[in-house]
């Protein structure tokens, strides 16, 4: 049998986050639900103690160093020390760039960047002494360039190099780091994007389906499926990378 892993998932009271907390407990993993409240994870634990796995939920502001150290010693202190680290916790703030305000910047290069900067620092440590861990970010197919999306492209590329960092630089101890860079998956993300086009959230999906090779757009659990791979045993090889999960080739 598989050792029990703790593994520590950003923004995982709803969406993509929500489906990888619940694959990494199904594949036998104990989890930390983290999200801005407290309160909204309940449904992600619910599900996953449901299926007779084990996980908490901590409210936190990724982007916040108080917030990150205290979600990670909580973390140790109920579950035991994380060694799997999922940064997925990401806001949308889109605009053309001669409209956006800085604090569309400054909000969304901090959740994005700074966040995943604060939980890796914080969780190094036990991956560290444990000799063994996986990181897994978030990044995007807008890491290539994106229409009313300078801030988050910018942030999503960023993600990417940090990523290679990491992975330099933890791989001595075991511990591998990858992107996983999903284009159009069906959330509550992408709810307000279709609002803002003025059509219905059915009306957008059709229409990005038909850009897509595999004529369907993604779902959670693609990525959950990526994620859970990623940070399997048998991935200690894969390192560095970046995987668009996007159904057609990317970049
Ligand atoms: P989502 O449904 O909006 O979920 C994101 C979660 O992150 C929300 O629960 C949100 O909480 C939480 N969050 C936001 N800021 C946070 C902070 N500072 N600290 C802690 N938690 C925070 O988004 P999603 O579509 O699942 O996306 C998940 C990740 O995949 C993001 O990094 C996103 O950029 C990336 N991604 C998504 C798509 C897509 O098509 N959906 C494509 C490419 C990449 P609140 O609800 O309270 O705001």
């Amino acid at each position: 049998m598989a050792e029990t892993r703790v593994a520590i998932v950003t923004g995982a009271a709803r969406g993509i986050g929500a489906a990888i907390a619940r694959r990494l407990a199904a594949d036998g993993s104990h989890v930390a639900v983290l999200d801005l409240r407290e309160e909204d994870t309940a449904t992600t634990v619910q599900a996953i103690v449901d299926k007779g796995g084990r996980a908490i939920g901590i409210g936190a502001d990724v982007a916040s160093g108080p917030d990150v150290r205290a979600a990670v010693a909580r973390t140790v202190e109920e579950l035991g020390a994380p060694t799997v680290l999922v940064n997925n916790a990401g806001i949308l703030r889109d605009n053309l760039l001669f409209k956006m305000a800085d604090e569309d910047w400054d909000a969304v290069v901090s959740v994005h960047l700074r966040g995943a900067f604060l939980m890796a620092r914080e969780v190094q440590r036990h991956q560290v002494e444990a000799r063994w861990g996986r990181v897994v970010n978030l990044s995007s197919t807008s890491a290539l360039g994106n229409r009313g999306q300078a801030n988050y492209a910018a942030a999503k590329a960023g993600l990417q190099g940090f990523t290679k960092t990491l992975a330099i630089e933890l791989g001595p101890f075991g511990i591998t780091a990858n992107a996983i860079a999903p284009g159009f998956i069906a959330t509550d993300m992408l709810r307000a994007s279709a609002a803002r086009l003025g059509i219905t959230f059915e009306e957008y999906l059709d229409a990005a389906a038909q850009q897509i090779p595999v004529r369907r757009v993604g779902q959670p659990d693609d990525i959950a499926a990526a994620a859970s791979y990623l940070c399997s045993d048998e991935a200690s090889f894969v390192s560095g990378q970046v995987l668009y999960v996007a159904g057609g080739p990317q970049g």
